[in-house]
């Protein structure tokens, strides 16, 4: 390949909430970037997302956190309900602890809000160039730029590339290898609707999250869009897969499913009227994160089952740390004499030893929320002698004991990653 020039653009394939805040965080560098889309028109299906302060900090890190203000739900508490009898086995209070103890709040929100502000924003960075229609399917990583191509043949080049492609990346087996890297089903699938807020008893429109734990299912509800909706997940003990996003399913076939839970849960399930079934796909811890100037973020490096309501968070955060990183590599370039100098460009940047910074910095991280994340997954489905254990402990246990287990995944700051004294040297 031959060499790049000064402007060369970072390249971004897929432009889902990695994608989108890995472009708004390098263009706010200085870095210019081309993000590239398979779909025509970048969107998102209609779901909820929850986001705790560690989001909340990239959020306002890259500039949107004030744009969503509006659509977002901060949550005041989070009640756990045994799915059977409906009584309330804990509650744990988010506001104000989480603004106390962490310094930002705790969000519930859209996923099309969350994706259309970072869209916007996208958009009005001149340093960014959108390009939709363009499925990635290889790259090729030279020792002074990188090319991408679709099935066609179409190419385009670029300083390095940024693959957010998701769970199902197209371009990840070329960073890792092939053994063992095809995601294994879970054995759970996620069912997800929306409810107008009117047709929703007034103890669940009220700002908090709920879960309902149930033998081989579980069940998590809170209000999104300004409190207009109410997202609500059905997690099922389920064998049905298919290796894409989303299908459509039959409101009588949740309903069935939760036929021996609580009569306020079962109300709620049959107000909505339409589903979409996810299956939950987890994926081994990878060798590595890079190959040359090719690197993972998002999903595509760390898919995340949905059990600590994490996945979304640590896309936010790679994004924000990956231009921190690649940031202070480039003010380092050094002349030959050895000198410092900043400059303007991606010229002259190591990524390679950038990009081993930023998996240093990230892999420990985002391996044990993948790890937690999982083990929640088992515990929500308890069933039997271990379900009566585990609700007794959630019944006696104080919530400040709990809420302390996972101090260390909302304390975190992904604007001060990059700076600790423990983060190593900048390339
Ligand atoms: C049921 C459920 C509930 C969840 N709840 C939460 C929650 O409460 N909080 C939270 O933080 N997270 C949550 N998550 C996780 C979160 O949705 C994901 O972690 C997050 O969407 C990952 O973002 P991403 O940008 O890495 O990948 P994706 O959102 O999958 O985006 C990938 C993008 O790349 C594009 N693309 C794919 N392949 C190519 C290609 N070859 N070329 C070009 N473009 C391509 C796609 O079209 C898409 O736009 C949940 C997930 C599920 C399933």
């Amino acid at each position: 390949m031959s060499s790049t020039d000064e402007r060369s653009p970072i390249l971004v394939s897929g432009a889902g909430i990695g994608g989108l805040a890995a472009a708004i965080g390098l263009a706010q560098k200085g870095f210019a970037v081309r993000l590239l889309e398979r779909e025509k028109a970048p969107g998102e299906l209609g779901a909820g997302l929850q986001l705790g302060p560690n989001a909340l900090k990239a959020l306002t890190a890259l500039g949107i956190r004030g744009r969503l203000e509006g659509a977002a739900v901060e949550l005041q508490a989070l009640c756990i309900h045994d799915g059977r009898s409906g009584a309330e086995l804990a509650r744990w209070q988010l506001t104000p602890p989480m603004r106390a103890r962490f310094g930002a709040p705790y969000w519930a929100l859209h996923r099309r809000d969350l994706h259309g502000a970072l869209l916007a924003r996208a958009r009005e960075l001149d340093a960014i160039e959108i390009e939709t229609g363009w499925h990635t399917v290889a790259f090729e990583t030279g020792s002074r730029e990188v090319a991408i191509y679709t099935r066609e043949g179409t190419e385009r080049r670029g300083a390095a590339l940024v693959v957010a492609e998701g769970l199902w990346s197209a371009t990840r087996a070329q960073i890792v290898g092939e053994g063992g890297l095809r995601p294994q089903f879970a054995g759970k699938t996620a069912s997800r609707t929306l409810i107008p807020c009117e047709r929703v008893a007034a103890p669940f429109r009220a700002p908090c999250a709920h879960i309902w734990l149930g033998p081989n299912a579980h069940v998590v509800h809170y209000p999104v869009c300004g409190g207009r909706l109410v997202n609500l997940v059905v997690i099922l003990d389920d064998s049905w897969r298919r290796e894409s996003w989303g299908g459509v399913l039959e409101r009588s076939v949740v309903v069935a499913a939760l036929r021996h839970m609580a009569a306020p849960l079962r109300a709620l399930v049959s107000a909505a009227d339409s589903w979409l079934r996810w299956p939950l796909y987890t994926l081994a811890p990878l060798p590595r994160w890079y190959s040359g100037r090719a690197v993972l973020l998002g999903d595509a490096a760390h898919p995340t089952l949905p059990f600590l309501a994490q996945g979304a968070a640590l896309a936010l955060e790679d994004a924000v740390v990956l231009a921190d990183v690649l940031s202070q590599a480039r003010t380092q370039v050094r002349e030959g004499d050895g000198a410092s100098r900043v400059v303007s460009n991606s010229a002259g940047l190591d990524f390679a030893a950038a990009f081993a910074r930023y998996e240093r910095l990230r892999k420990e991280r985002t391996e044990r929320v993948q790890r937690r994340s999982a083990r929640n997954g088992a515990v929500y489905h308890m069933a039997g002698v271990p379900l009566r254990l585990r609700n007794a402990v959630l019944r006696a246990a104080p919530a400040r004991l709990f809420m302390a287990r996972y101090d260390w995944i909302y304390r975190y700051d992904p604007t001060a990653a990059a700076r600790s004294p423990s983060a190593g040297p900048a390339t």
